[in-house]
């Protein structure tokens, strides 16, 4: 151990170094004991279709009920397991879970709907991610069409090469790929061009202010862009009618937001997905 000298900023430096690393190892400890002992979980919401209203998919959203410190925020712990290299080993748990819920939902409804499931940028440019999407959906017996991964624009920002190649394979497999919060980062619109996407996810950030004329202006453009690249759109956030309302209006497709349901456990998604079968079932 250095010879400190009190007073100085190089001892301040390294306590905050100390707390750091011990917090990180701490982390570290509590996810992989948390991961080891299944407390990670998937709740389930509702996307439907902007002008029927009818269900069209779920996003599977991690949950963790942390024994003695209760919910943790998906931001903290998603974070925390990037920073601990232990986000393949969650994020492998969570698409298996994913998996065996759509498998399930198809035994018990007979029909389903897609599942979106979010992709970390860090699982999204492992060379072998494509084969572990592969090998989820082969040990459930999933038809790839009914996964969905919402990747991040970071990740397509950092590296684009790697980024397209990866979503051309997965896209190669049958699985859908939409792009997450679209119109709070850096990505450019030659960038969507190039990355061959299914779906873009516009922010809640772009969908809260609605409908103030320049939101619905900014949600209608990249509406139009959307459909130039004969990309779906799916509005975050809707909490508000009048929100729904001018986001329809301006072309989003899609609607996911308080306003229909929030993240449910899978057996209140179970509900929804009865409900849509029933529904499906008086029309055809
Ligand atoms: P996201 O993928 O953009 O998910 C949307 C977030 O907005 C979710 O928060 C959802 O519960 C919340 N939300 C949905 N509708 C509304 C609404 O009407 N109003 C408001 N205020 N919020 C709404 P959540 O579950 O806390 O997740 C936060 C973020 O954590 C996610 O953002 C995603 O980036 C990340 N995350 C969650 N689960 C996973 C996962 O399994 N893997 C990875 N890599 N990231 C995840
Ligand atoms: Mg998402
Ligand atoms: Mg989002
Ligand atoms: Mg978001």
């Amino acid at each position: 151990v250095a010879k400190r000298t009190p007073g100085t900023s190089y001892t301040l430096a390294e306590k905050e170094f100390e707390r750091g690393s011990s917090n990180m190892l701490e982390q570290e400890q509590a996810l992989r004991a948390g991961i080891e002992r299944g407390e990670f979980h998937l709740a389930y919401q509702p996307k439907v279709d902007a002008h029927t209203g009818a269900l069209t998919s779920f996003e599977a959203l991690a949950r963790w009920n942390r024994p003695g410190f209760g919910a943790v925020s998906p931001l903290e712990f998603i974070a925390a397991a990037e920073r601990t290299g232990l986000i393949a080993a969650l994020g492998s748990t969570l698409l298996w879970q994913a998996c065996a819920q759509i498998a399930q939902w198809h035994a018990t409804y007979g029909s389903c709907v897609p599942v979106a499931v979010n992709v970390s940028p860090l699982q999204l440019l492992d060379p072998r991610f494509p084969q572990l999407v592969e090998q989820a959906l082969e040990d459930h017996g999933v038809a790839p069409q009914w996964l969905t991964l919402e990747i991040t624009e970071s990740s397509a920002v950092q590296n684009l090469d790697q980024t397209v190649a990866q979503v051309a394979q997965l896209r190669a497999l049958g699985v859908h790929v939409a792009m997450d919060d679209f119109g709070t980062g850096f990505s450019s619109l030659n960038m969507l061009r190039t990355l061959r996407l299914h779906t873009i996810k516009i922010d809640r950030g772009l969908i809260d202010p609605l409908p103030a004329p320049e939101s619905i202006a900014v949600v209608r453009a990249i509406c139009q862009l959307a459909q130039a690249l004969h990309l779906h759109v799916v509005a975050e956030g809707v909490e508000t009618t009048a929100q729904a309302e001018a986001a329809r209006d301006a072309g989003c497709g899609e609607l996911q937001g308080y306003l229909y349901a929030k993240p449910l456990s899978p057996h209140d998604a179970g509900q929804w997905l009865a409900q849509h079968t029933e529904h499906h079932t008086v029309i055809t």
